[in-house]
């Protein structure tokens, strides 16, 4: 391609057909001059629509100025207005500059594949008005009298691709492949509760966990621990351990449907997914424990209609969740926009937890993951159960481990755990044995088909106890 130069040139073409991008790549920035760009001069930003009428001021200004001194000027707009167009093509041949109008020729579905990737994206509706109008005016465009019309076609754009914003992340994995993802249950995090999670996450990342997740309760449960041991709010918590710039995936397993209304929870989840450049996962389940809902003033209805509400949970997430701000009119809820930005980084996966019949079945057809309990044969009833009715739901376990150093270390924590229990059902139970041993049982989790293991261990008391866990991840 060879325009001519110095010349007035004048770009055609709706939202995300790549305007700027092609004329960043072949003008300096003085020569642009950008309708959007002058709204962020004389407005609060590159999309402050009010500032529109001060910004073709300016912009009218500027081609004037540029266009009088013979200098090149290219002007970034949609290039619909035929007004403004007759205008500055009348601009050109006053001052005697060739007139160059390039149009983009850029796939509508790519438009909108781009449009809907930008951090805001122009409405579906509006975008849907450009196309239309912009297919209307291209064959018009030739009569107007331009020194030059150069099309720019697709490939031409994508001949230099932007480069990603971001790197996809790696997964971390073992040599099983499984996902190891450590699941914290208990904070004695003494004094300084800041310092103990940060040790917590800074080591689970060091040794080679994939991820951390909360547990989500408002009292601390019996199985762990005594109600008046702390057990902080996981979104919040989960906020502070973002901030570290860990590797970690982060979230909740899980998040009782009832404690916070869905779309609360797709904000949250939504914003830790761009805190943490797209390593947010949810874990949703119906809630069990009617104490804490009655302690904190929640309602706490019968399984049916938590189940209910479980699967409108999920459905709004997600619609929350999709690109653009259309309305949603889905099997089970109805919202008159989708509007929650920031909108994740990528999908956001959901992990139903729970092994009734009927939440196996939300998990397959409306989750991204199920969890359930390790323990087995039950897992392996669990897996035909959730593969007969989906291909691709990913099953994550739940698995309690009881790790020794050796053969003694592991014992004696079973003696200082087992509480009232038999010693040895509290070791069959939790798998009491070495870092090996728990290998060789992983191996048949994997061979079952099991993606994700979240390990909790009791007595993980702080960093100490992280590190004592990396042999598993080797
Ligand atoms: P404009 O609204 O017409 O000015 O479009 P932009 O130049 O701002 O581009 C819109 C979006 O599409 C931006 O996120 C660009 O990074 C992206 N984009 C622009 N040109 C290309 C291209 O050739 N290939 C690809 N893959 N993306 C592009
Ligand atoms: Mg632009």
């Amino acid at each position: 391609m060879n325009l001519p130069d110095p010349a007035l040139v004048v770009l055609v073409g709706p939202s995300g057909s790549g305007k700027s991008t092609w004329a960043g790549a072949r003008y300096r920035r003085d020569e642009i001059v950008s309708s959007d760009a002058l709204r962020g001069v004389v407005g609060s930003g590159p999309h402050d629509l009010d500032a529109t009428g001060d910004a073709f001021d300016l912009l009218e200004r500027v081609v004037a100025a540029r266009t009088g001194r013979g200098l090149t000027t290219v002007v970034d707009t949609l290039g619909t207005d035929q007004v403004r167009r007759r205008a500055w093509l009348a601009r050109a041949r006053e001052v005697g500059l060739p007139a160059v109008l390039v149009v983009m020729d850029t796939p509508d579905a790519e438009c909108r594949r781009r449009n809907a990737a930008r951090d805001r994206p122009v409405p579906a509706p509006v975008l849907a008005g450009q196309l239309t109008r912009h297919r209307a005016l291209v064959p018009e465009l030739g009569l107007e009298g331009w020194d030059v019309v150069h099309t720019v076609t697709a490939e031409e754009t994508s001949a230099e691709p932007p480069k990603a914003s971001r790197e996809p992340a790696v997964e971390r994995r073992t040599s099983q492949g499984l996902k190891v993802v450590l699941q914290v249950s208990r904070f004695p995090w003494g004094e300084d509760p800041l310092a103990w999670l940060t040790g917590v996450a800074r080591a689970a990342d060091q040794a080679g966990f994939a991820g951390l997740s909360l547990m989500d309760h408002l009292i601390q449960i019996p199985q762990v621990d005594r109600a008046w041991a702390s057990i902080p709010e996981p979104w919040v918590t989960l906020g502070a351990v973002a901030g570290l710039g860990t590797e970690l995936e982060l979230g909740t397993l899980v998040t009782p449907v009832t404690f916070r209304a869905p779309g609360i929870t797709a904000k949250a989840a939504a914003t830790l997914d761009v805190l943490t450049g797209g390593r947010a996962f949810v874990g949703v389940g119906a809630g069990w424990w009617e104490r804490e809902h009655a302690a904190y003033g929640l309602d706490f209805p019968p399984p049916r209609e938590r189940l209910d509400a479980l699967e409108r949970g999920i459905e709004t997430m997600k619609a929350l969740w999709a690109a653009g701000t259309k309305p949603h009119d889905g099997a089970r809820v109805s919202l008159p926009e989708t509007t929650c930005y920031p909108r994740p980084v990528g999908t956001l996966p959901v992990i139903v937890g729970g092994t009734g019949p009927r939440t196996l079945r939300v998990a397959a057809t409306l989750g991204d993951a199920a969890n359930v309990p390790s323990a087995r044969p039950a897992l392996d009833g669990y897996v035909e159960t959730l593969r007969r009715r989906s291909e691709s739901v990913r099953v994550t376990v739940l698995d309690l481990p009881t790790i020794g150093t050796d053969r003694e270390d592991a014992w004696a924590r079973v003696e200082r755990l087992r509480g009232r229990t038999a010693a040895a059902a509290y070791a069959e139970r939790t798998h009491a044995g070495t870092v090996a041993d728990q290998r060789d049982r992983w191996g048949g989790l994997a061979d079952l088909g099991v993606d994700t293991v979240f390990l909790g261990v009791a007595d993980l008391d702080g960093a100490d106890d992280v590190e004592r866990l990396a042999g598993l991840l080797a």
